[in-house]
């Protein structure tokens, strides 16, 4: 019987694993990969407080890095259904079950797909959603980013130092990312932008050759050639696994109160998977220590 099983080992979660850990409770952090979550995709962090910038893996292995001193249990695993047993919670992973007394589900969000013809079948021949993962494979191509919100501007600014050109294709006329990265992609010569641009197809046989694109204002539609595509239209929430639960928004984002408690007693939510509007590594880490400090509250009023 664990005092919390925090689910996900992004930056929330290890923050929630850190306070709990620090009240003295018994806790587990499952993670079906490695720890770090969203983090490990990201090559500078520049807007976490402390570090001029950092990258996101190292940052990821320097907040796992104390957790194992903590005596937080490190499970690897899947979660797939939590279980409301109304004392204590049953959280079944696709390697065993486990008991605990509180869960703090800290899931994070995942990359959205265009569902275009030729992006499944051309996944990792060309077609990637990660810049950090895949962008050196693309050296002096001429590379299609897909997006306008922060991940597209910053992660295309990132494949200018492998790719020949980086054309940003947004479905309006104004980015939504932050002005701070809007100016850098502005100033980079390699970045082009198609405007009020959408993806209908996307080309090749081995790999990557070309892709239609329409104009939504005109209709007209163009094939260009692109060597690669990288997709950044923005994230969906991963809680499926708590559909049952009754927790959820319409599209699946974690609804929560400032204490990060769900509407489930004993069960909380933090970081990207909760409704909220800032998601960031700084916000992450905020919820996950106030998670970490309501478990332990919850724990002494009602065990
Ligand atoms: P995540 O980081 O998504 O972690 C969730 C974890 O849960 C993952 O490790 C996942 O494997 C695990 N998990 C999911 N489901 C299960 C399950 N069923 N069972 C077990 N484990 C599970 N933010 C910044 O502040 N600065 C930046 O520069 C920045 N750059 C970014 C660049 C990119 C390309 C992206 C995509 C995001 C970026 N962000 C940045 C956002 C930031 O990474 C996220 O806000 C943050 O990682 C959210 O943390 P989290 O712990 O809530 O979720
Ligand atoms: P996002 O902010 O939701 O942006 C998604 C972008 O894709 C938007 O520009 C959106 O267009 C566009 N889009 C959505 N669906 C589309 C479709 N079907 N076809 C074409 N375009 C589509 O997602 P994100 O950029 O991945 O960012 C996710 C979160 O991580 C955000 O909270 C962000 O702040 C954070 N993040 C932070 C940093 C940083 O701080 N440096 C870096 C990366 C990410 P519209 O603009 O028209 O809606």
């Amino acid at each position: 019987m664990f005092d919390t099983v925090i689910v996900g080992a992004g930056p929330a979660g290890m923050t929630a694993a850190l306070y709990a850990a620090r009240s003295n409770l018994k806790v587990a952090l499952i993670e079906r990969g490695i720890p770090g979550g969203q983090m490990n995709n990201t090559s500078d962090i520049e807007n976490y407080p402390g570090y001029a910038n950092i990258s996101g893996p190292d940052l990821a292995e320097k907040m796992f890095e104390p957790l194992e001193n903590l005596g937080v249990e490190h499970l690897f695993g899947q979660v797939e259904r939590i279980e409301d047993l109304g004392v204590t919670k049953k959280i079944v992973t696709d390697d065993g079950e486990y008991e605990a007394k509180t869960v703090v589900i800290a899931t994070g969000s995942n990359h959205r797909s265009l569902n275009v013809p030729g992006e499944e079948e051309l996944n990792s021949r060309g077609v990637s959603y990660c810049a950090v993962c895949d962008g050196a494979f693309f050296r002096d191509e001429d590379l299609l980013v897909v997006g306008g919100g922060d991940s597209a501007v910053e992660e295309a600014v990132f494949l200018t130092q492998f790719a020949k050109t980086v054309t940003i294709a947004h479905r309006r006329d104004q980015l939504r990312a932050q002005k701070v990265l809007q100016d850098r992609a502005f100033a980079n010569d390699k970045i082009h932008f198609a405007w009020n641009t959408v993806v209908e197809e996307i080309k090749g046989e081995q790999k990557v050759t070309s892709v239609l694109l329409k104009d939504v204002k005109t209709g007209e539609v163009r094939e260009q050639a692109f060597g690669g595509v990288f997709i950044y239209v923005g994230l969906d929430p991963v809680s499926d696994f708590a559909t049952e639960l009754g927790i959820l928004d319409e599209n699946g984002w974690v609804i929560t109160d400032d204490h990060m408690r769900t509407t489930v007693p004993g069960i909380f939510a933090v970081g990207d998977v909760r409704q909220k509007d800032l998601r960031q590594v700084t916000t992450a880490v905020g919820d996950g220590a106030i998670a970490g400090q309501e478990v332990y509250k919850y724990i002494t009023e009602n065990f």
